[in-house]
């Protein structure tokens, strides 16, 4: 067996890309460099987490835990007591990530691009980081390596405003692609034992170019075109690293084609639950009469009396009224027809953990086509959907160099990290290393 401290373990993994695709692209004879590759390794499949959402997803692959107890239930969330609305930063996160804990342990990384991870935090090795950055200046460690990105006009993620602009959207997403394979390459002189590379373009570029996946679309040779480059980025890199190096790859969530958009205020309003005022910001415009309110994607709050400001709800009204609202949400379909809701699950069946009293109380799962918004400005129950894809639960990847995978979760890719480095898990780690023996 090698030695303990030289394991080293290269992580690359691709925002929302489903495992069918990437095989299908491969099949095709799309990034032959990483066709060769993959086929030296072996592929499993993995659930993405309660809410299928990036920032829940990647919490939990750099905690090893779920949001039960790293407290991460999206990109945004609600103070109950003030029922001011909160962007969430790598502050909010409740449990150190691998990448801390192997730096205490005297063991440096390079972790490149990880949602969730500005504003950057100490840590031994270097950091760059994830959506959402707002700023450069806290966006990297070592601070040399901010201002060098931030002088170079480095760029995390395009702007999403770009994308009823399709040519230039997708010139940024290149140019996105472009600077993390920069910055990797250079990073990859530095001592680290684990590597992390996190390619974000493709989730933008699924949301709003999913049917350009298909040839004879306008922007196909633009989708084949960022698959390619990013295919040669992988292949680079991998060309570069270490002999013995262990090599992981894997996506967060799946994708669908959308067809609607349902937005569960507008839901909660038509039946009744929800009232909002005409000033205030996200969830400051519910009013205290109200029952209910969303978050999106998919998270149901009660209004319970004694945790959101000024609600009247008390705990013996809320099982009858989670059975109703259940039911009228599986119930729901689309103006085509078909089921709008895949399934809604308790809150407390999902999380369990010292984070779980931030939880939403339903997660809602749309059905595949559907894409779950909560607006405030009293829009309709449907629209057509605003974006070409959307997130699914099923669907993600995990691949392995060499190495024969079982089916899992995301908390197992970090279990099966751990086993990699021949470290013993932290008992806060709830997955299970998937390598099959
Ligand atoms: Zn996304």
């Amino acid at each position: 067996m090698f030695p303990d401290r030289l394991r080293k373990v290269c992580v690359i993994s691709l925002d929302g890309v489903p495992g069918t695709l990437l095989r299908a692209a491969l099949a095709d004879g799309w990034m032959p460099a990483l066709r060769a590759l993959w086929d030296e390794g072996g592929e499993a499949r993995l659930r993405s987490t309660l809410p299928p959402l990036s920032s829940v997803a990647w919490a939990s692959y750099a905690t090893g835990t779920d949001a039960g107890h790293h407290g991460v239930y999206g990109f945004v969330d609600r103070v109950p007591e003030t029922m001011r609305q909160r962007v969430l930063s790598s502050r909010d996160v409740a449990v150190p990530a691998w990448w801390a804990r192997l730096g205490q342990a005297g063991r440096p990384c390079v972790v490149i691009n990880v949602p969730l991870t500005w504003p950057v935090q100490e840590m031994r090795g270097a950091l760059v980081a994830g959506f959402p950055a707002p700023d450069m200046a806290r966006g990297a460690h070592p601070p040399e390596l901010a201002a060098r990105l931030a002088a170079a006009g480095y760029l995390v993620d395009p702007d999403p405003r770009l994308a009823g602009q399709p040519v230039a959207m997708l010139a940024e997403l290149r140019r996105a692609v472009e600077d993390k394979r920069r910055v990797a390459l250079e990073l990859l002189e530095e001592p680290w034992v684990v590597f992390h590379l996190h390619i974000m373009a493709t989730d933008r570029l699924h949301h709003f170019f999913f049917q350009a996946r298909t040839p004879g679309n306008p922007h196909h040779e633009a989708f084949r075109g960022l698959y390619e480059l990013i295919g040669e980025t992988i292949a680079e890199l991998v060309t570069h690293l270490p002999r013995h190096t262990e090599l992981l790859m894997l996506s967060d969530h799946g994708f669908c084609d959308l067809r609607w958009e349902l937005d569960l205020n507008a839901f909660l309003a038509d039946e009744e639950l929800l009232y909002v005022r005409e000033q205030g910001m996200g969830p400051a415009r519910v009013m205290p009469e109200s029952h209910a309110y969303a978050l999106t994607p998919g998270r149901i709050y009660w209004m319970r009396r004694g945790r959101e400001l000024g609600a009247r709800l008390t705990e013996a009204e809320i099982p009858a009224l989670a059975d109703r609202v259940g039911q009228s949400l599986e119930g729901l379909r689309t103006p085509s027809g078909q089921h709008a809701i895949a399934e809604v699950i308790a809150g407390a069946r999902a999380y369990q953990g010292p984070t779980a009293s931030l939880s939403p109380d339903l997660v809602v799962l749309p059905a595949d086509g559907v894409e779950l918004a909560a607006g405030w400005d009293g829009g309709a129950l449907f629209r057509p959907a605003q974006r070409q894809g959307g997130h699914t639960l099923e669907g993600a990847f995990v691949w392995a160099r060499g190495r024969r995978l079982r089916d899992g979760a995301i908390p197992d890719v970090t279990a099966t990290l751990w086993a990699r480095l021949g470290m013993e898990a932290p008992p806060v780690f709830s997955g299970k290393d998937l390598v099959a023996p």
